[in-house]
């Protein structure tokens, strides 16, 4: 048996494409959609993150602003900026691109963020709202997660959903939307005890470690769903030889460019599972496609008006 493949970059598609009308309509009423992105310094990773997000609003019609300070910036200069951005009103989406240099009290920078701006759902006030299920903003990568799942037509309802990771941007909110969504969830760590063993428990199992291909099958149900939010970057050859000996494909793409992307699942899983995200092309275009989404919303709300239910499931 072979898993379904669940297409992240179709799916991520479709969403962009419901923002993009929905831009369209908000036009007709004189709103335009808003978000500024804060990047500081020259992060290679950064940067190319950044540039996908600012080619996303283009493609969907959101306007977006790139405020660019340089890598010495203080804490102090950092919140006069978010301050600034909090104030103008043709803003409707902060977003303060991690990491922030050293010298940076991020966690300050973070909660400066006005939590009606907050694109990135990171504000206590929205980690609070996502977990008395309130109306608010919720992070993009695990809100994408959801979007797959409900897309694919996977039941999420009294199943039993296993998180590997429990960080505040990945595997803490992914659990609470899966509670929100009435699975049964359990959160995994660094600490738990026979890991494979609670992960076989799971009909639908999210990997957020970061670990390059650390779920084997031997962690995985039959029939299981498998998202793999995981990015790594494989460089080693005989790293990659051992997990993708025989690909033809990922074998070219490696010697063009010298590495290659893979997640926390191995590959091999796929021999096991009843559905799987891959990687490239899987979480990761949700991403983008949530913050999208979550502009708009950030947009709505702040005006008053009610924002209907992303999936159509
Ligand atoms: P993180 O902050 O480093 O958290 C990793 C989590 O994995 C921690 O909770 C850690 O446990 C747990 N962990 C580490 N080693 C483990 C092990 N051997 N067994 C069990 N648990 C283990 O990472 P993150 O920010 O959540 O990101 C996770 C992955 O998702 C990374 O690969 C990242 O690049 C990727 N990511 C992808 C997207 C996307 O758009 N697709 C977005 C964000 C992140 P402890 O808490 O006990 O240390």
């Amino acid at each position: 048996m072979s898993a379904l493949i669940l297409d992240g970059s179709k799916i991520g598609q479709e969403i962009r494409g419901e923002a993009a009308a929905e831009v369209k309509t908000m036009a007709a009423a004189g709103v335009r959609p808003g978000l500024a992105v804060v990047l500081v310094g020259h992060n290679p990773a950064s940067e190319i993150y950044v540039r996908g997000k600012v080619k996303a609003c283009e493609e969907v019609g959101i306007y977006s602003e790139k405020v660019t300070p340089p890598e010495s910036v203080t804490t102090g200069e950092l919140l006069g900026l978010v301050e600034n951005l909090n104030r103008r009103e043709e803003i409707d989406g902060i977003l303060v691109q991690l990491p922030l240099p050293p010298q940076v009290d991020s966690k300050k920078v973070l909660l400066a963020v006005d939590p009606a701006k907050d694109v990135d759902g990171f504000h206590p006030m929205n980690v609070g709202f996502l977990s008395t299920q309130r109306p608010g903003l919720v992070p993009c990568t695990p809100a994408g997660v959801i979007e797959i799942l409900k897309r694919s037509g996977i039941p999420i309802a009294g199943k039993e959903a296993v998180v590997v990771g429990r960080s505040d941007i990945v595997g803490k909110p992914a659990a609470m939307l899966l509670l929100n969504a009435n699975a049964t969830v359990t959160v995994c760590h660094s600490k738990t005890h026979d890991l494979p063993g609670v992960c076989r428990r799971a009909d639908i199992l999210v990997a957020a470690i970061g670990r390059a291909g650390m779920i084997t099958p031997e962690f995985v149900k039959p029939g299981a769903t498998v998202i793999d939010v995981g990015m790594n970057t494989l460089t080693d050859p005989a790293e990659f030889q051992r997990f993708f000996a025989g690909n033809a494909k990922r074998e070219e793409t490696f010697r063009k460019k010298g590495s290659t992307l893979i997640g926390d699942v191995h590959p091999e899983v796929a021999e096991v599972a009843g559905a799987m995200t891959p990687v490239p092309g899987g979480v990761g275009p949700l991403t983008i496609a949530m913050l999208m989404f979550n502009t708009i919303k950030a947009a709505k709300m702040r005006r008053g008006n009610s924002v209907p239910e992303l999936s159509r499931a």
